[in-house]
């Protein structure tokens, strides 16, 4: 998959549409999903142009890697949801149901949460 920069996330990194930043540092950024699925419902993602978890997996560099993976710490931190537990899901491509086509992970919680795969 080639990447868009058109896609709705792209935008929110050059900051023309806005978010609710939760956490950002050079490597990547966190915010609020607009329709929350959860009490608690984020998106990580990465600064650079990756389609997909197995695009970031394969090409991103390992400082963007450590990043990301400690942003998952920070949210879950940030959010107050490490106790009572989260989910983290990074759906891709169309038979993950991928929506938007810039790698994100989502981080659900703050509530109990609905059994993974329901239909
Ligand atoms: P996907 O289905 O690609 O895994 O998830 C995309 C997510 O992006 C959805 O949960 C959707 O609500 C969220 N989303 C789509 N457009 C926007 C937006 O403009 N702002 C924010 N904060 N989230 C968005």
């Amino acid at each position: 998959m080639t990447y868009n920069p058109d896609n709705i996330f792209a935008k929110i990194l050059r900051a023309e549409i806005p978010n609710n930043t939760v956490y950002e540092n050079d490597h990547v950024l966190v915010f609020d999903d607009i329709t929350p699925q959860a009490a608690v419902h984020c998106l990580i993602i990465p600064k650079g142009a990756y389609t997909d978890q197995a695009d970031f997996s394969a090409r991103a560099s390992d400082a963007e890697i450590i990043a990301f993976e400690r942003a998952i710490a920070t949210v879950v931190d940030i959010k107050g949801i490490g106790n009572d537990g989260y989910r983290a899901v990074c759906n891709t491509k169309e038979n993950g149901r991928q929506e938007v086509p810039h790698y994100h992970m989502h981080i659900l919680g703050g509530e109990k949460l609905p059994a993974m795969i329901t239909g």
